[in-house]
């Protein structure tokens, strides 16, 4: 399956660093609301590690990528109600250095097998192998990648004519519910991985709170689906503040 690098590595510096000042907080989110932009498709960006497969530390052996038993499942029915589905992960183990990019698109390719065999499809894996502390020097950067940074976000945004502000993003940590709020899409954290212990002890300290928190993608894929048919139910969906 593809693994389109592509967009993670170009630096923007100029824009990254536009980026940076409103990059933080609510106000990143588009002032337009939610409204649908026609021609667009709306989209579930998936964190990897700890909500698609286990959370194992670092994946730096494809043996240790272990997909969640209702994984490929929510993939299909996501697919199925027209929602294209993106992976986006961070994987700084490569600036790191405990494990190579090849490894990293080695496991997704893995994945979209074992996807393929159940009828589920993620569009395309996005991967940060970026750290700003790497002492790979290849790696080392303070990138737009990284999450709670949004470009893999625009980059699929740009590639698969997505309409963000109609999309999701789950993941099972809170930098992954501030990349969806900077990028200004909706949020939906889960309780595997890093979920339950972070919703637990840390979420006092939250500035804002994910418009859902669920026990697994399975239920984040049923919250996702109900929302939308209450979103086409009424007129017009408010911003949510
Ligand atoms: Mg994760
Ligand atoms: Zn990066």
């Amino acid at each position: 399956m593809a693994s389109p690098d592509g967009g993670n590595r170009r630096p923007r510096t100029s824009r990254r660093a536009a980026r940076k000042a409103t990059s933080r907080g609510p106000s990143a989110a588009p002032k337009e609301g939610r409204r649908k932009q026609p021609g667009k498709t709306a989209a579930v960006f998936l964190d990897r590690d700890g909500t698609l497969i286990e959370e194992v530390g670092y994946v730096n052996h494809p043996d240790r990528a272990r997909l969640f038993p209702w994984a490929a499942k929510a993939v299909r029915k996501l697919n199925r109600a027209g929602l294209t589905v993106v992976v986006v992960t961070n994987q700084s183990g490569v600036a790191r250095g405990y494990f190579s990019e090849a490894l990293v698109r080695r496991v997704h390719r893995d994945i979209a097998r074992e996807f393929r065999k159940a009828g589920a499809r993620v569009a395309a894996f996005y991967y940060c192998p970026h750290h700003p502390a790497s002492r790979i020097r290849k790696y080392r950067r303070d990138c737009r990648c990284r999450k709670p940074e949004t470009g893999m976000i625009e980059a699929a945004a740009k590639k698969f004519g997505i309409n963000v502000s109609d999309s999701y993003v789950v993941g099972d940590s809170y930098r992954d519910m501030q990349t969806g709020f900077n990028a200004g899409a909706r949020t939906v954290m889960v309780l595997t991985g890093y979920g339950l212990g972070e919703y637990t002890y840390l979420r006092r300290t939250w500035p804002r709170r994910p418009d859902n928190v669920v026990r697994n993608l399975r239920d984040a894929v049923e919250i996702i689906l109900k929302n939308r048919r209450a979103g086409r139910r009424r007129p017009a969906a408010l911003p949510s503040k």
